[in-house]
């Protein structure tokens, strides 16, 4: 019988250079056992299904064995935090692998995919940290990562779930694990601030023509190559959150290091999905400013945006260039945002009025605090027939009966005006609203069974999450309001 088929490796990041990372060898555990297995995902890398459970497969993606081709590295950034200038970070618990030709290009065209074992040991940029990442935030980006993506959000992706027996010390001793993730390029708008901070045009330069030749080849042809590049950066960031604002996703931690050239969802940690909706919540316990405060994250993705374009400005070459490509941002946000939240209302045509009608809706939530997922779903059913039992049942999700009644009439009035069917209606909205996200209790519930080497809630939650917008009604309490324990979760930057 024929060898499994296992891809080789290349290391396209690796030919910027020497300055660019560092070689590490991963620090594998003394004994790790497979958990969780992206399988569609590994085969679309040309990795055989049957490969999975194999032993190679875990020594691999836990970095006890280099596959052919891999150089591991890590990368080096800088960034701001929190708002302020940190100098250099780089990836401290990050080891990039290479990258492996995608079979099917995905979605954006992409034909590649950098492969990265997060919590692998330290690196040359591991400053205090000891270069491992526990179970429970290794768990929760395993899981969210394939949750946006079946959300229709860009993300990076995740490939594997590798745990240990291991401990960590963080707020208590905690399991490790390692995470393989993949995304066409995990550069940041912090790897360009680098070399601009310090003073390394050349490098600048050097990192910003391979970002171009790439990932934005298009620009190529344009006048101003660098400013084109800048405003698609500007363009796909606004457009990643205008899908965090309608689904109710907080990133928690929008530092500059952290936010993907590409417009990809990246550096998975304290983030949340909206519960009860509370436009002002912050989802980092570290964040006590509410710097990232979900009804933030718009004006924060500009103001990365602006210290992207500060570092890119040498290569740019004009203020005025560089402010032209940034005042895309606000547009971009606003087209994005309006056509996701209008194919939530389920709006054939934006008509005047509709933002109003939209805010108006989403204030009687905030003041009831109605769960965000379970109204726009419970919305999707809503009949222009009077009295129905579905309209009933999304009344119950409001504190305010009268205020969503009066709202109700006004909504009623515009769907009449374009001649809405409710059949129709339900359908196409309920490809907008999903009946299924990771709130904060559900990843809870995985990381305390896994803890204890049961996978198996893990197993089903993933399940449910990669068909967010399917009715799935034998698992309908995967879609139930946090119960009373979960209040006391607490998410901080310690992962
Ligand atoms: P984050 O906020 O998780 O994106 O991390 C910010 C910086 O701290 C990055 O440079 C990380 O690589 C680094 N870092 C976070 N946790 C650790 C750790 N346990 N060991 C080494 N570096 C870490
Ligand atoms: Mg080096
Ligand atoms: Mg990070």
């Amino acid at each position: 019988s024929s060898t499994p088929s296992f891809p080789t490796f290349e290391n396209t990041f690796a030919t910027l250079g020497d300055a660019f990372s560092a070689s590490v060898q991963a620090q594998p555990f003394k004994s790790s056992y497979l958990i969780a297995a992206n399988e569609p995902l590994a085969e679309q890398l040309g990795i055989d299904p049957s490969l999975i459970r194999h032993d190679f497969f875990r020594q691999i993606f836990s970095g006890e064995k280099l596959a052919d081709g891999s150089q591991s590295i890590a990368a080096v950034y800088s960034g701001h935090q929190f708002g302020v200038w940190a100098g250099q970070l780089g990836d401290g618990r990050a080891l990039l692998l290479g990258d492996i030709k995608l079979h099917e290009p995905d979605s954006n065209s992409y034909s590649r995919y950098e492969i990265q074992l997060k919590g692998a040991g330290p690196t040359p940029f591991s400053r205090m940290g000891d270069g491992r990442a526990v179970l429970r935030s290794s768990l929760r980006e395993y899981l969210c990562s394939e949750a946006m993506n079946a959300l229709g959000i860009p993300s990076s992706r995740a490939l594997s779930l590798i745990g240990s027996d291991q401990y960590a010390m963080r707020e208590q001793p905690e399991k490790t694990a390692i995470v393989a993730r993949a995304a066409p390029s995990f550069i940041r708008f912090g790897s360009f601030e680098h070399w601009y901070y310090n003073d390394e045009h050349e490098k600048l330069k050097q990192l910003a023509d391979f970002c171009l030749e790439h990932y934005f080849s298009s620009c190529l042809v344009e006048e101003n190559p660098y400013q084109a590049m800048l405003k698609n950066i500007v363009r796909l960031t606004a457009e990643m959150i205008a899908h965090w604002q309608a689904v109710g996703f907080m990133h928690g931690v929008m530092n500059t290091d952290n936010m993907s050239i590409l417009g990809l969802t990246l550096d998975y940690g304290p983030f949340g999905f909206m519960d009860g909706y509370q436009p002002q919540q912050i989802c980092n316990h570290s964040d006590t400013q509410g710097r990232y405060a979900f009804h933030m994250q718009p004006r924060i993705g500009q103001w990365n945006c602006h210290a992207l374009a500060q570092a890119m400005l040498p290569l740019i070459g004009d203020v005025n260039a560089a402010q032209e490509a940034l005042a895309t941002y606000v547009p971009s946000f606003e087209q994005k945002h309006a056509q996701l939240m209008a194919a939530k209302f389920g709006f054939q045509r934006t008509q005047d009025g509709d933002l109003d009608l939209i805010s108006d809706f989403l204030d009687i939530m905030a003041k009831g605090n109605s769960d965000y997922t379970n109204s726009f779903r419970a919305l999707s059913n809503y009949k222009l027939a009077p009295v129905s039992l579905e309209n009933e049942k999304l009344r119950d999700l409001f504190l305010d009966r009268e205020s969503l009644d009066k709202w109700l009439e006004r909504y009623k009035t515009r769907l009449i005006t374009e001649q809405s069917n409710d059949e129709q209606r339900e359908i196409t909205m309920k490809r907008s609203n999903p009946k299924f996200v990771l709130r904060n209790y559900l990843a809870q519930q995985a990381i305390e069974a896994a803890e204890n080497k049961d996978f198996s809630e893990l197993e089903r939650l993933y399940t449910v999450l990669l068909h967010p917008f399917d009715e799935q009604k034998e698992l309908e309490n995967y879609a139930a309001l946090p119960p009373d324990w979960a209040q006391t979760i607490s998410v901080s930057c310690s992962s």
